[in-house]
């Protein structure tokens, strides 16, 4: 997969069969299910893909446990299909992931026992593993860190675990495979219309600055928390249909959770679930739900939001983590569809699709579980709409790209790995490689901050870019860190780092 010699084939189709707006899960799935198919597919991202929501998520493939609790049954029915199936084909990216669910009130217990019984039914041959519950002893075997004090036992259960930006990156892969083609750093600008009705889009290649037209008989806008704005590019009149919703995620050391198993916390003071969650060798702990006006490739978590984390874990834990323990920080919108209730917490994550009298189509909301079925529907309403011919979806069989090869490691700055992630992935920026190829801005961002003049050499030599490049490369680089850092830590590395910071 490499960007130049997509962007050649750009004019090899007078027009295309399926143009897809936004390189996210929901973009990126629908490019491999069209392509997959047989359709003549081309994709375009304005920045990195899976910059936006698909790169800051909880790192879960799950039913949803708390959409089981609001009784959304359908919603959870068809999440676990879908983590099954992802098990299935993207055994590089996916794993079973062990939770506990601890119970200090007589009735958590039986209650939660109950719920995660039907959880596992409502999987049935996909299940990864039955619940079970578990003495305060067996409990504390499995996640020694927990506080003791006033535990009566727990209950143990499992979900699917995985890393999402470079899931996007294998799914860009599989659109490839199949003949897609698939575009970072460009962004539609417009539309090109005939007698009102959509005809193709106007590309700016930011990178370079060059503009091209392309034309398509299906558009689909799958942009996330930008939806809206795409959609008031086709119909300026057009009545906003999307919710943002923030939330952000906490990474801790180890310590705080030794061993496999994530911590599942039921029901916090706002009514979420709380999650400590292994990833990579560190520890996540999220999320919270704050409803924001503002859309944002880099949303910036708010005092409050870590301070709720950090209070709420802290009671559930030996050793409580404090802010200077904070290696990593990072915030995503969630694209909610609107509904008559102003708690975000509360809307559904169901997908909705609609189609313009433009015809444009627009997917949203869902989650990144969901993608496959996500883009299996969107494809299928092109259909129904006549704007492609019958073709039947194969991505339920489909084995995504490498899923047969180790990926490297997750904080890796090792020379073969960055020649790959430039030569075959399209990285095109260090944070491109330290972000989404990698994931060790997530992981620990002041290590990362320290491995971006290494990484900016190498990239260069194999890009072929000047020192300007490499200056430059590390000044953005620089510059974004300060949103992964809490404050109090970015005062301390300003001290150590007054030229750069
Ligand atoms: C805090 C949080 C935790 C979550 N945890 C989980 C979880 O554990 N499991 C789970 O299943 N789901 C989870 N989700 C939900 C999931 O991450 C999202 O549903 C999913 O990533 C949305 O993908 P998307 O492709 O619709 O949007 P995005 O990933 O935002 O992609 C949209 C893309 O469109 C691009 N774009 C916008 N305008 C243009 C334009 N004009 N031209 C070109 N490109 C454009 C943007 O740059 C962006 O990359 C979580 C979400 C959040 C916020």
């Amino acid at each position: 997969m490499n960007r130049l010699q997509m962007i050649q084939q750009l004019t090899t189709q007078p027009i295309w069969d399926v143009c897809i707006i936004g390189g996210g899960a929901t973009g990126l799935g629908a490019a491999a299910d069209s392509a997959s198919r047989g359709f003549k597919t081309i994709l375009f991202e304005q920045h990195d893909f899976a910059k936006g929501t698909s790169s800051r998520s909880t790192k879960l493939v799950h039913g949803g446990v708390r959409y089981l609790q609001q009784g959304n049954v359908k919603l959870v029915m068809e999440a676990l299909k879908e983590r099954g199936l992802l098990m299935k084909n993207a055994p590089h990216l996916v794993h079973n992931q062990k939770f506990v669910v601890p119970n200090y009130k007589w009735w958590e217990g039986p209650f939660y026992g109950i719920g995660l019984k039907i959880y596992d039914w409502m999987a049935g041959k996909l299940g990864l593993g039955p619940s079970q519950f578990l003495s305060k002893e067996e409990t504390l075997q499995l996640a020694p860190t927990l506080d003791p004090d006033g535990l009566r036992g727990s209950i143990v259960y499992h979900d699917g675990q995985f890393d999402d930006a470079r899931l996007a990156i294998s799914i860009a892969q599989t659109a490839a495979e199949h003949n897609g083609v698939v575009l970072n750093y460009s962004r539609v600008s417009g539309f090109l219309k005939a007698k009102n009705k959509i005809a193709g889009v106007q590309i700016k290649d930011i990178l370079t600055g060059k503009e091209y037209e392309v034309k398509s008989k299906a558009i689909i806008n799958a942009t996330g928390i930008f939806t809206d704005d795409v959609m008031k590019m086709d119909d300026p009149h057009h009545h906003k249909i999307i919710a943002h919703s923030q939330g952000i995620h906490l990474v801790v050391d180890k310590e705080f959770l030794p061993g496999d198993t994530a911590i599942m916390i039921p029901k916090t003071d706002d009514g979420r679930v709380l999650f400590a969650v292994p990833w990579h060798n560190k520890i996540i702990l999220g999320t919270t739900d704050t409803p924001v006006n503002k859309s944002s490739l880099e949303p910036v978590p708010h005092n409050d939001e870590i301070d709720f984390i950090l209070s709420h874990i802290g009671r559930y834990l030996t050793k409580d983590p404090q802010l200077s323990d904070v290696r990593s920080m990072f915030a995503g919108l969630r694209p909610l569809v609107k509904g008559k209730t102003k708690k975000t917490a509360a809307l559904s994550r169901d997908h909705l699709i609609t189609v313009a009298d433009s015809g444009l189509i627009t997917i949203t909301g869902g989650k990144w579980t969901t993608y496959r079925k996500m883009a299996e529907d969107v494809i299928d309403m092109a259909i129904e709409k006549n704007k492609l011919p019958q073709k039947a979806c194969v991505t339920s069989e489909l084995k995504l790209y490498g899923h047969d090869q180790p990926c490297y490691p997750a904080t890796s700055t090792a020379l073969e790995d960055i020649k790959k992630a430039v030569a075959d992935e399209m990285c095109m920026t260090v944070e491109d490689f330290l972000s989404r190829r990698t994931r060790h801005l997530l992981l620990d961002a002041k290590s990362a901050l320290q491995a971006a003049p290494q990484v900016a050499t190498i990239m260069a030599k194999e890009m072929n870019k000047d020192d300007n490049w490499i200056e430059q490369q590390i000044n953005d680089f620089t510059r974004l860190v300060k949103n992964y850092i809490p404050s109090s830590t970015l005062k301390h590395l300003l001290r150590s780092h007054s030229d750069k910071l």
